[in-house]
C-alpha cells in the first residue's frame, strides 16, 4: 500500500506529526467529528491511507470553524479564492510568503539576471500572482507586475516587453495563449524570452506553436497545486507537461480509482490538508527527465467536472443553480469547442408556462458567482450565454438528454 505514496515510509514517518496535528484540528470541527470518530491519529502511511479523504466542501467547513492565523512574526494571513463553482467564493488561507521558500529550495526557474513579467491576474482574492511574486522575490530577479490587461492593451505591452528585454513570463496557460496570440497577430517577437512559468491549468499543447513563432528559445516551467494545497509539485522543460516532481513537504497518495490526495508535511501550513482531493486522477512513476524518486503524472478529473479553458467547471452545480430559478423546468450545459478549446459555454433553459426567467440577470449572477466562468471568460464574457429553448438537446441514438453536451464548432 505504501508504494502508492510519493515518499518512502522511512522519510515520511518522522514527519507524520504534522499530519497528526492536522487530524486533531479536523476532528475538533463539530461538523466533521463523525467522519473521524472511528479513526486514530495516523502513525504510519497505512494509517494515513485509511483516513477518509477530504473534499473542498469539507475543507472549507473546517476553515470556517478553525479560522487559522499565521504565527505572530510570520507575517500576515492572506485569504484567497479557492474556487468553488457556484455561490460565494470559497476561501483558502496562507501566510505571507505562500510557502514558496520550500518551492524555491528545489525549483529555481528564475535567476538574478531575469526580467520576469508576472501576468497572473492580481486582485479578486486570486492567489497565483502573489505566489509567483514570492518566488521571483526569492530569485532576486527584476519583476514586472503586469497582471491582466484588456484586449486593446496587448500590443503596447508586448512592444514594451521586447524593449525591456523580458526573459521570463508567467501566467495560466489560457492567459499565456492570449499574450502569444496577440503577439503573433501583431507580428511581434520576444527574442530574449527564455522561460515560461505556468500554474493553474493543464498545459495547452497549442502553446508550443505560439512559442515557436513568438519566442523560439523559450521553454516551459510548470507548477501544480491548488489554493487548498498550495504548490504540490514542479516540473522543468525536460519533464512531460503533465508530470510533476512533488515537493518533499507534500505527501502525494494515489487512492481508489487513481484519485490523488495530498497531505501536508509542512508545520506552517494553515489549511488543514489531510488526504485532500482536488478531483484529479494521477499516477506515480519515474520521470523521463531522469530525476530520481517518484514523479506525479496528472491524468485529469474524475468527477462531474469538465475542463473549460483549463479550469474545472462543476456542470451539475451549475445546472442545479439554474433549476432553482423560478420558471426554469430544466437546464443543460452546451459547450462548443474549437480545436479542442471551449469557445462558448451556453446554459440552455427549458422554461415553464410562466414564461422565461429573467435571463440576463441569471446570466450576470452565474457569471459573477462562478469562479471558473468569470475567470475563463474574463476577456470575452459574452462567450458565456444563457438561452431559453423550446427543447433541450437529446442524443438521437439513446433518446437521453444529458446535463452536458459538448460540440465541435466550425
Ligand atoms: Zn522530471
Amino acid at each position: 500500500m505504501t508504494d502508492l505514496f510519493s515518499l518512502p515510509a522511512a522519510t515520511a514517518g518522522p514527519q507524520l506529526h504534522v499530519a497528526r496535528r492536522t487530524f486533531e484540528r479536523l476532528r475538533s470541527v463539530p461538523e466533521l467529528a463523525r467522519r473521524y470518530a472511528d479513526c486514530g491519529a495516523p502513525r504510519s502511511l497505512d494509517d494515513l491511507a485509511a483516513l477518509p479523504p477530504l473534499d473542498k466542501d469539507a475543507l472549507n467547513t473546517a476553515l470556517a470553524h478553525l479560522e487559522p492565523r499565521a504565527e505572530r512574526g510570520a507575517g500576515a494571513t492572506w485569504l484567497f479564492q479557492s474556487g468553488g463553482s457556484t455561490g460565494a467564493p470559497k476561501v483558502g488561507h496562507a501566510p505571507t510568503g505562500f510557502y514558496m521558500t520550500g518551492v524555491h529550495a528545489q525549483w529555481q526557474p528564475l535567476d538574478h539576471d531575469d526580467v520576469f513579467v508576472n501576468a497572473w491576474g492580481a486582485g479578486r482574492m486570486w492567489g497565483a500572482h502573489f505566489l509567483a511574486a514570492a518566488l521571483a522575490d526569492l530569485s532576486g530577479c527584476r519583476i514586472l507586475a503586469v497582471g491582466s490587461v484588456t484586449t486593446d492593451e496587448y500590443a503596447d505591452w508586448l512592444t514594451f516587453f521586447a524593449a525591456a528585454g523580458v526573459t521570463a513570463i508567467g501566467g495560466t496557460p489560457s492567459v499565456l495563449r492570449l499574450w502569444f496570440a496577440h503577439a503573433r497577430a501583431a507580428g511581434l517577437q520576444l527574442p530574449a524570452l527564455r522561460k515560461v512559468l505556468w500554474l493553474g491549468e493543464a498545459w495547452q499543447p497549442q502553446l508550443a506553436a505560439d512559442l515557436a513563432a513568438v519566442a523560439p528559445r523559450a521553454r516551459r516551467w510548470g507548477m501544480f497545486g491548488s489554493t487548498e494545497t498550495w504548490v504540490v509539485g514542479t516540473n522543468t522543460p525536460d519533464c512531460p507537461a503533465d508530470t510533476f516532481h512533488p515537493l518533499p513537504e507534500q505527501l502525494v497518495h494515489v487512492g481508489a480509482e487513481d484519485l490523488l490526495d495530498f497531505t501536508t508535511l509542512n508545520p506552517d501550513m494553515l489549511n488543514p490538508v489531510l488526504r485532500y482531493r482536488t478531483g484529479d486522477a494521477g499516477t506515480l512513476l519515474a520521470c523521463p527527465c531522469g530525476r530520481p524518486g517518484p514523479a506525479m503524472r496528472v491524468l485529469g478529473r474524475r468527477d462531474s467536472v469538465v475542463q473549460v479553458r483549463g479550469l474545472g467547471l462543476h456542470v451539475d452545480e451549475l445546472i442545479a443553480r439554474a433549476e432553482r430559478e423560478p420558471g426554469v423546468n430544466r437546464a443543460q450545459v452546451l459547450i462548443t469547442e474549437q480545436r479542442g478549446r471551449a469557445a462558448t459555454v451556453e446554459l440552455l433553459l427549458l422554461t415553464g408556462p410562466d414564461g422565461p426567467a429573467d435571463v440576463e440577470r441569471l446570466r450576470r449572477d452565474l457569471l459573477s458567482a462562478t469562479f471558473t466562468l468569470s475567470t475563463a471568460f474574463q476577456h470575452d464574457p459574452e462567450s458565456f450565454r444563457v438561452r431559453p429553448v423550446d427543447e433541450l438537446i437529446s442524443n438521437d441514438r439513446t433518446g437521453k438528454t444529458a446535463g452536458l453536451v459538448v460540440r465541435e464548432g466550425s
